[in-house]
């Protein structure tokens, strides 16, 4: 009997070819959020299930699927899935690293220029025909060039953030890891520090650390106090190592500049407050989106859906220990 899959979105043609060739696909909805109820019911009977970071795979989930057998998730971040509880069960999980390294720190730099050189805000005002004409004082940014970039979370995106910033900005860079970086040092003439030292001196922080235990809400108003009134905060992470409400009051009362957020603590929803705030620039979790990248992801997506699906280590497998 062939295995069935459940794909909880649709996703790119070439990863669901893929799982087509070896079993039944079973796709979910394309807009919003699938529920609990809605994937344990888009999953029963399946022996493997492709998730995006949209879906809650929790113990509860897992307790209603007793026959799974692989978990892939669309993306390289994991904290949607309780990955203990899969070990537990044997259930392998795998993710997509490296391949979109560059899509996410491109957006990351995107963030970066937008909100120093106040684009949203000009392009509002051109097509909102409320631009009267070049003038002296209009506009004023904070330039990028040469100014200190604080990484916190200096992995492979953190560190291509880093690169580009440093080759193509020539901005001295702070990094933070668990581990030193010595390629980025000697390449880049980063410097490692603690987060706290990140926040006093950079002009510019963006965030690339997992969302784990350790830092959900490792920026709140604490450390936003730590930062520089002209500094801006960039998050191409997770939304939860922000605390939210303690951002939006930062950013009402001068603490820190600006930020660049592609994602939430709870999204599509965001905090109260946030949207009306001038000094932010605000993108809806597209950090891997381009067709290039996704067409990537896709196909690294199913190849570790099949693998674990069949017993073998996903080539990218977040619980190796699973297997002998
Ligand atoms: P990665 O290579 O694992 O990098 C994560 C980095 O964070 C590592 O350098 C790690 O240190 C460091 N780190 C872990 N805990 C830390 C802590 N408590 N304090 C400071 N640094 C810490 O992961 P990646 O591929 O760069 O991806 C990073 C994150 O980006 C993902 O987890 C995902 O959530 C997010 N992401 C978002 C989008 C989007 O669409 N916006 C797209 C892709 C990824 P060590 O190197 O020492 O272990």
């Amino acid at each position: 009997m062939k295995p069935i899959f459940f794909v909880t979105k649709p996703l790119p043609d070439i990863g669901i070819d893929r799982l087509r060739r070896v079993g039944e696909v079973r796709i979910g909805k394309a807009q919003g959020s699938l529920s609990e109820k809605e994937i344990v019911a888009g999953a029963a009977d399946c022996l493997g299930m492709m998730v995006t970071p949209a879906e809650q795979i929790t113990k509860r989930v897992l307790d209603q699927l007793p026959q799974l057998k692989a978990i892939s998730t669309y993306s390289v971040g994991f904290n949607h899935i309780d990955v203990s509880e899969c070990t537990r069960r044997g259930i392998g999980v795998g993710n997509t690293p490296d391949v979109l390294t560059a899509a996410t720190a491109e957006l990351a730099i995107t963030l970066i220029l937008s909100v120093a050189r106040r684009v949203i805000e000009g392009d509002r005002m051109v097509r909102e025909g409320r631009w009267r004409g070049w003038e002296p004082v209009d506009f004023l940014g904070v330039p990028v060039v040469g100014k200190t970039l604080g990484i916190v979370g200096a992995g492979r995106i953190g560190g291509r953030v880093a690169r580009m910033a440093a080759g193509g900005f020539d901005m001295p860079i702070l990094y933070s890891a668990r581990t030193a970086k010595p390629d980025l040092e000697r390449d880049c003439n980063a410097r490692r520090a603690e987060l706290e030292d990140i926040l006093k001196q950079a002009d510019f922080v963006s965030i690339h650390a997992p969302l784990t235990d350790e830092t959900h809400h490792m920026i709140g108003e604490t450390q936003l106090q730590m930062m520089q009134p002209t500094a801006i905060l960039v998050n191409t992470s997770r939304g939860p190592l922000i605390d939210e409400p303690a951002l939006i009051k930062a950013l009402k009362d001068g603490t820190i500049a600006g930020c660049g957020l592609d994602v939430y603590e709870k999204e599509p929803d965001l905090a109260p407050g946030l949207a009306d705030l001038p000094n932010v620039v605000l993108l809806p979790h597209i950090g891997s989106a381009t067709m290039e990248t996704r067409s990537k992801m896709a196909i690294m997506a199913a190849e570790n859906l099949l693998a674990a699906a069949d017993g073998k280590k996903p080539p990218h497998c977040v619980n190796p220990e699973i297997y002998p």
